[in-house]
């Protein structure tokens, strides 16, 4: 299938019978990001967490619990 990212609006194309395209036919996720913008976000997030301001949301906890 083919997905837009919504940082660059680069559209790839993923494999059909990916993890990542079951959970956005699913609308586990409702929106896509290409390998570089992933990138770039896990690294600022990280980059977060060494700073100590990074907070973990509780109530996201608890959804995937009901999974
Ligand atoms: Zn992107």
């Amino acid at each position: 299938m083919q997905v837009k990212c919504v940082l660059c609006d680069i559209v790839e194309t993923i494999e059909d019978y990916s993890l990542q395209a079951k959970r956005l036919r699913n609308r586990k996720i409702n929106m896509y990001l290409c390998n570089s913008c992933n990138e770039r976000i896990k690294d600022r997030t990280l980059q977060r967490i060494s700073t100590g301001k990074f907070r973990f949301f509780e109530e996201k906890k608890n959804e995937d619990e009901l999974i």
